[in-house]
Parts: structure tokens; sequence; C-alpha cells
């Protein structure tokens, strides 16, 4: 068994253990296995190991990997977009986990028009009111999901948060909880909550997609955090 195919293993059986401790079904937690600045010859490895979707963070390094690897799983765009590569997450994703304003949301639009088809997205919380992240404040959730609902290529499934970094995975679960309340306020079914230092406690709040790098394929190397990609 290669590395990946046994971290894989450990992760899947603690999603359900979280799973089972919150009286939910593993089967609905979709594992999105973050391979960014993974190369593709271990996300191959990855896919063998039957890995369910695969998440970037960065436009252009997506574009290299699809490229190579094509869409034996789906891809969802977990990172910072910018609104002059609207075109290409269309392209590349099936669901786009960050979108966090309205112009980027009408960019969406129109290229999804143009291909003739929608595009799923997440809408990105601010849940902790950090300066440094993406994300709509929680109290301008409410007008902007309004406006996207107006567009008709862009679906909105559901929210997406980054909480504040912590060492202790339990500070996460009130940001968790917060996001769920946001979700059942609005309606909305999906929530992408949890990576892998803290995405039992997000299964147990409620997450619905979990993003979870590290546990699957190692430690990353260090990069430099320069473009506003890198967040
Ligand atoms: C890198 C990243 C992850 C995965 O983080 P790990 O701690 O390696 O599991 C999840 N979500 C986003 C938005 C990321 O950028």
């Amino acid at each position: 068994m290669s590395e990946i195919e046994a971290n894989l293993q450990r992760v899947r059986e603690r999603i359900a253990r979280a799973a089972e401790r919150a009286g939910r079904r593993a089967q609905d937690v979709l594992l999105v296995g973050v391979s960014k600045t993974v190369d593709v010859e271990r996300i191959r490895q990855a896919i063998a190991a039957g890995i369910p979707a695969l998440g970037e963070n960065r436009v252009q390094e997506a574009r290299g990997k699809v490229d190579e690897l094509g869409r034996p799983v789906p891809w969802h765009l977990v990172g910072h977009l910018q609104t002059n590569k609207a075109r290409d997450a269309v392209d590349l994703f099936d669901v786009i986990h960050s979108l966090d304003r309205l112009d980027l949301a009408r960019e969406l639009d129109k290229r999804a028009h143009a291909r003739g088809r929608p595009v799923s997205a997440l809408v990105e919380v601010n849940v902790g009111g950090e300066a440094s992240k993406g994300g709509v404040a929680p109290d301008e959730l409410g007008r902007l999901l309004e406006a996207v609902a107006a567009l008709t290529h862009v679906k909105v499934r559901g929210l997406m948060a980054i909480p504040p970094e912590a060492k202790d995975p339990e500070d996460a679960r009130v940001w968790f909880r917060a996001l769920r309340k946001l979700g059942e306020q609005h309606g909305l079914p999906e929530l992408s909550m949890g990576m892998s230092g803290d995405f039992e406690v997000a299964i147990e709040e409620g997450a619905t997609l979990v993003r979870v790098g590290t546990a699957i394929f190692g430690a990353r190397p260090p990069r430099p955090q320069t473009g506003p990609e890198g967040r």
C-alpha cells in the first residue's frame, strides 16, 4: 500500500468516526483532497487510491495538472479567485469555494453563460472578521446572496469558511457552528469547512465538504506567499 493510500484510509476512518459521533452518515461528507504543491505523480496515486475530489488554490497550477491528469474526479477551487481569472476557473473547476463578491459572481455568470452551463459555487464567509482573509462579512452575506440569486449561471450551493488559525481544533468549533447557522438561515445545505487540523470538529458541526491536504499528501514545502492567490 502506498503512503498516500494509507493516509487516505486513515482520514476516511477519522471521517467515519466523527460522522458517527454526530449521528451523521460518512457518505454525506465529501472529502476534497487538497493537492496544491503536490506533483502529478502523487496526485495520480491519490486518484488510484480512490480520492473522490481534488482541490487546488491557484488557477495556473491547476491548469497544468488538469492538462496532465484530466478529470477522473471533480476539481474544486479552494483558494482566492481574481476576477480576471474567472474564465479559466469556470473552465477548470466543478465547484468554486471562494465566491466572496458580486463583481466576481457577475464575471463567473458571464463566463458560465458563454459556455452554456452554470457553475456551482460556495460563498466564502469571513467568519472571524480577519483583515488578512477573503470572504464576505457575515452581516453582508444576505445582500450578496440576494444579488447572486438574480444571476442565471451561478448556482450557490452553500458556504465555505477558513476560521482563524488556532493550535487547538476545539477553538474552531464556534466558527464552524457560526457558519452552519448562516447556512441554515439562508437555506444553503452545503458547508465547506475543516482542514487537516480540524476536520473532525467540522464534521461534528455539520461540514458536508472537508478540504484535507497535509493529512493525505504529507507536509507541503514552504513557498513564498506573494500574490493574493497564495492565501
Ligand atoms: C491548503 C488548504 C487546505 C488544506 O490544508 P491542510 O491543512 O493541508 O489540510 C484547505 N483549504 C484551503 C482553502 C487551503 O488553502
